[in-house]
């Protein structure tokens, strides 16, 4: 369960429980933090299982169960055993699509605009919610590992992921009772880890290479003053160490008889999982595999691993390629290269990209699967200002802008913009007596709309008739640190104005997540309905306090009606604070808050005049 700090003194909410740094990854999660004796990031689990494989087991009874637990399940339960549910998060029935017969269990095709949900026995569940229960167990691990209250945390995604996809990341966490200080890219905190990047001095290029379990990732980054630009980045979000170990069961299945096939596949596939890692790490693999119709020799080599994989070890260098070409950059003008992914322990990997850069560096000291959840854990630490030597900056990876006459991109953020950036431009209308306006963002590099991606629309209505031309409209672009844009347009000459916080248009809204925030998790929604009574509570206190000394000070100021009127106000909400919901409390705070209002305001006049009246006998 999780836990909240509230300072017995204070009756607040204790901000200080632990910040951690978390990979939500696509096939395993991991949790880390700086060691506060060492001041070095640290993985928190036990050593045999640091990291929790990202798969969610609904049982019979509807409970998600995550982990390990849950890994079991895939070859038992593949219907209601939800794995690579990343690739899912904060995308529609449409995003997926053409991959839906890559997952066993049931997503829904319901309507393209909307973001999927996937259904196991009856029930649904959204992808925040799955990943959420990834989160939470991570967090619960933390937990127990350091005997502390795990509140804050900063949460790794793709470089490529846009927007929909980290808002989604966003709201697990916050699901998971997390508050997320910042969703970060993956290659940026990977840098980190090797402490690329934290001497502001010196400035790098860097590829990030990042072969995973089912995804590929490649990014340039330009590190300079600290700040982290990303280039390009490429990939292939179906390309893993899951196709590698693909490679290995087509191979097998040509020595077994016809009839095997299909059923056979799926424990094959474990098998040819440990067949890869042995061999990788300089064994041979040799095991007899039962089938109802007879036993079977199941072997394999590295030679010949090798040789089955070539194509897909081929594909990532050429997607490297165009990274590189993308930033308009050649292998000499690398600095140095970062291995992440479990799937970059598999030799030829390195060699390649030996090969490939000549002499540069490649760091590949830390644990390729652990080194995004320990920079995740730096930029943590930064983040909760407990290192002043360090700032953290991230650019924007697209451009940002909106549709204007004839459907032409118009930049108002412009692709590797620091964030967080305020842009401001002006406007106006093309139509006589026109009196709205429709505001469609977009992000991308393309000169046409159509051809980049649209994030949502605003209508700026109630804009007075005036001939074309003549309304002033001033659109501004705010973009936070997690790279979330809010949009805001405003008729000047009127003052009307709109303003939206751009999620996806098929994106969840505020009150969707609160509801499934209180739907879902009955723990934490204890959590949140103690948060917010402890929130009341500690207001309710605050105000009384500041009323109790200003009577002490200023009771000169009131009759004594009004003096009766605010102790009897102050007395009821205390006894309020023992028992009462927190809107009962906090009707009180209104209540004495109302009554109290027009005293601050004759004590400012009496500031005021007796500061006159200083000036005065000043002149005498
Ligand atoms: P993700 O980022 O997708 O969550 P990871 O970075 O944890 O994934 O990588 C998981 C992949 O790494 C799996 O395909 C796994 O088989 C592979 N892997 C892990 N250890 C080894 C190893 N020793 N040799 C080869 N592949 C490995
Ligand atoms: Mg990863």
């Amino acid at each position: 369960m999780a836990k909240i700090s509230i300072n017995i003194k204070s009756g607040t909410l204790e901000k200080e429980g632990l910040v951690v740094g978390i990979d939500l990854g696509t096939t395993n999660s991991l949790v880390a933090m700086i060691n506060p004796d060492t001041g070095k990031p640290e993985i928190l689990g036990k050593t045999d299982e640091l990291m929790v494989p990202s798969v969610v087991h609904i049982t019979h009874d509807g409970i998600p169960v995550v982990g390990s637990a849950a890994r079991q399940a895939l070859i038992s339960h593949p219907e209601s055993t939800i794995f690579s549910v990343k690739r899912l998060l904060g995308r529609s029935y449409k995003d997926v699509e053409a991959h839906a017969p890559y997952y066993t269990y049931r997503i829904l095709d319901e309507a393209d605009e909307k973001l999927v949900r996937i259904e196991v026995n009856g029930k649904y569940f959204t992808p925040i919610e799955l990943s959420s229960e990834i989160l939470a167990e991570l967090k619960r691990r933390a937990e127990a590992i350091t005997g502390k209250s795990v509140s804050r945390a900063v949460i790794t995604v793709p470089a490529y992921f846009n927007d929909s996809q980290r808002q989604a990341t966003r709201d697990a966490g916050k699901m998971a009772g997390l508050e997320v200080l910042r969703i970060v890219n993956e290659p940026t905190v990977a840098s980190l880890a090797y402490g690329l990047g934290l001497n502001s001095s010196e400035a790098k290029t860097i590829v990030v290479y990042d072969l995973g379990g089912g995804t590929f990732d490649v990014s340039v980054l330009r590190i300079e003053d600290g700040v982290f630009e990303v280039l390009s980045t490429q990939g292939d979000t179906y390309l893993g160490g899951d196709d590698f170990d693909r490679e290995i069961v087509r191979h097998w299945i040509k020595s077994l008889p016809e009839n095997i096939h299909s059923d056979a596949f799926k424990s094959l596939r474990l098998l040819a999982e440990e067949a890869k890692k042995q061999v990788c790490g300089g064994g041979v693999f040799e095991e007899l595999f039962n089938h109802v119709d007879g036993q079977y020799k199941l072997a394999l080599d590295f030679n010949i691993f090798e040789s089955l994989t070539t194509h897909l070890l081929d594909k990532t260098i050429q997607c490297l390629q165009m990274a590189l070409s993308d930033a308009q950059l050649s292998y000499d003008e690398v600095d140095e290269v970062v291995m992440v992914g479990g799937s970059t322990r598999m030799p030829f990997v390195k060699q390649r990209l030996v090969d490939l850069f000549g002499h540069i560096k490649v760091n590949d000291t830390l644990n390729p699967d652990e080194v995004v959840a320990l920079g995740a854990a730096v930029e943590a630490d930064v983040l909760a200002g407990n290192r002043t030597d360090i700032l953290l900056l991230d650019v924007t990876p697209l451009s940002l802008g909106i549709e204007t006459l004839g459907g032409l991109m118009d930049v108002l953020i412009p692709r590797n913009t620091r964030i967080p950036c305020k842009y401001v431009k002006n406007y106006t209308t093309s139509v006589d007596g026109q009196v709205k306006m429709s505001i469609a963002v977009y992000q991308g590099e393309r000169e046409l709309t159509a051809e980049n991606r649209k994030l949502g629309e605003l209508l700026l209505t109630g804009i007075p008739a005036m001939p074309a031309g003549m309304p002033k409209i001033e659109v501004a672009f705010l973009l936070n640190a997690d790279g979330i844009l809010t949009v805001e347009a405003k008729e000047m000459r009127s003052g009307v104005q709109q303003h939206i916080e751009i999620k996806p248009q098929y994106g969840l809204s505020d009150t969707d997540v609160e509801r499934m925030l209180l739907d879902s998790l009955s723990n934490a929604k204890d959590d949140v309905a103690r948060r917010m009574l402890v929130e009341a509570r500690t207001e309710a206190e605050q105000m009384i306090y500041t009323i109790t000394r200003f009577l002490g000070k200023n009771a000169a100021l009131l009759s004594d009606g009004e003096i009766k009127e605010t102790l009897e106000l102050c007395n009821s909400l205390k006894t309020k604070l023992v028992n009462s919901d927190k809107d009962t409390i906090l009707q009180g705070v209104d209540a004495l808050n109302e009554f109290t209002r027009p005293f601050a305001e004759r004590l400012m006049n009496k500031a005021v005049s007796s500061a006159l009246q200083g000036s005065h006998i000043d002149k005498v």
